[in-house]
């Protein structure tokens, strides 16, 4: 059985060509001209690019699947065009035992539409510093360590952490945050928090650890990767650290690229996130970051919670937003028309950059031999954002009723369509 995907632009190697993709028992067998298949897609004006890669995504399966599953969560990637992401550990349970991690891996692999890895956590719970066996959470299957969602308060937890990362070959992702600094804040600190009499967060919380973390990477070699940096000082830290040789890499939300702080229009939980909306100077330094190689790649942060959840505003609501079924097309709306990036850049940062930071050998490129991991999208249809057409079960997001270009038609996973727009859509 071959498919021919005809008359497309593709990403290739960096660069962008038209060309015809075969696709046979699952992989890409051949990039040309006139090729021919049993079955064909017409591409004809429409950019097909490798399946995106998100390497940090929650999907609340098992334990809060009121929330989002594997199906639905996987369902919503697809959506986005991410073909790869990672799930993030912070579940009920943890999948802190190789019997949990072997058990997560098969709800992902028998659930899931697109592929999805599995992080460890760095220690047993978010609460406690002892620290699993990594070895074993690897053979079963665990893809990189991380506690999102709370940061390692202990630097010596850390730095054990980090020795016994490195032996396994193992990437610890951490989400940096000093919890007493943190202080129970919903907001950034500044002008807003102000405004809104709302506890703030410093950022400090977040740049201490990093801080802190980077010191303990220098010293173990091991591969530490920073989830969502969100100020300018988390990315002069990294930019140094990077210029000395450290084992650094690092992501930025694309909220934290699309907004800042001046962007909330009151005291309304669709803007509540940690880290939280920065302001217009971190923006533009996540942004700079981005365009200097500082900051490697761009990752979702795909947090899906009940409405129930998302109200009562800054004081009361949980933090987090959706971001798997809007990504592209907000970037690809507000910084590739803008001439801010180009699209070969937004392209690699959401595919090859996350694919070979983490290792992922089998994802985020097309080339003959790969699995025919595909996505195609159509840059020319003009969209608007409605959560009612959303496939996650979050619809809290704050880029809802914008007006987008960049519309996914069609989503391969292993040669297999996994998303298809309706026709008339
Ligand atoms: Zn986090």
């Amino acid at each position: 059985m071959t498919t021919v995907i005809k008359n497309g632009y593709l990403f290739v190697g960096g660069q962008i060509m038209q060309a015809d993709l075969l696709v046979k028992d699952g992989l890409i067998a051949a990039i040309g001209t006139s090729l021919t298949g049993d079955s064909v897609i017409n591409a004809e004006d429409k950019l097909v690019s490798p399946g995106l890669v998100d390497v940090h995504v929650h999907y609340r399966d098992p334990g809060q699947t009121e929330k989002e599953n594997v199906q639905t969560g996987s369902l919503a990637a697809a959506h986005g065009g991410f073909t790869t992401v990672c799930a993030m550990p912070n579940v009920v349970p943890v999948p802190n035992t190789p019997e949990l991690m072997t058990k997560m891996v098969r709800n992902n692999d028998q659930n899931g539409l697109v592929h999805i890895l599995q992080y460890g956590p760095i220690t047993i719970d978010e609460d406690t510093d002892e620290i699993p066996d990594y070895a074993q959470l690897k053979k079963a299957g665990c893809v990189a360590l991380s506690n999102d969602g709370k940061g390692v308060q202990n630097a010596r937890t850390m730095y054990l952490a980090m020795q016994k990362a490195q032996e396994n070959n193992l990437i610890i992702a951490e989400h940096a945050q000093d919890d007493a600094l943190f202080n129970h804040g919903v907001i950034n600190e500044g002008q807003k928090a102000k405004k809104l009499h709302l506890a703030p967060i410093t950022e400090l919380a977040e740049t201490t650890q990093i801080a802190r973390d980077l010191l303990l990477a220098q010293k173990t070699g091991v591969h530490y990767h920073v989830c969502h940096v969100s100020t300018a000082t988390s990315v002069e830290l990294i930019r140094i650290a990077k210029s000395r040789g450290i084992n650094v890499t690092c992501e930025v939300a694309p909220h934290h690229l699309l907004l800042e702080e001046e962007n909330i229009t009151g005291d309304d939980a669709k803007f509540k996130m940690n880290p939280p909306l920065r302001t217009k100077r971190d923006q533009a330094a996540l942004i700079a970051g981005l365009l200097d190689g500082t900051i490697d790649m761009i990752a979702t942060d795909h947090a899906p919670h009940t409405a129930a959840d998302k109200q009562g505003g800054f004081a009361k609501a949980a933090f987090g937003i959706v971001g798997s079924e809007t990504v592209f097309s907000e970037l690809y709306t507000k910084f590739v028309k803008t001439g801010i990036f180009t699209l070969s850049q937004l392209l690699t940062w959401l595919t090859i950059a996350p694919a070979e930071s983490f290792g992922l050998k089998k994802a985020g490129k097309i080339a003959i031999g790969q699995p025919a991991d595909i996505v195609i999208f159509n840059l020319g249809k003009k969209i608007t954002i409605n959560t009612a057409d959303f496939k996650s079960k979050g619809r809290n997001t704050p880029v809802k009723g914008d007006t987008v270009y960049g519309q996914t038609v069609l989503t391969m996973v292993d040669g297999k369509v996994v998303f298809q727009i309706e026709e008339n859509k």
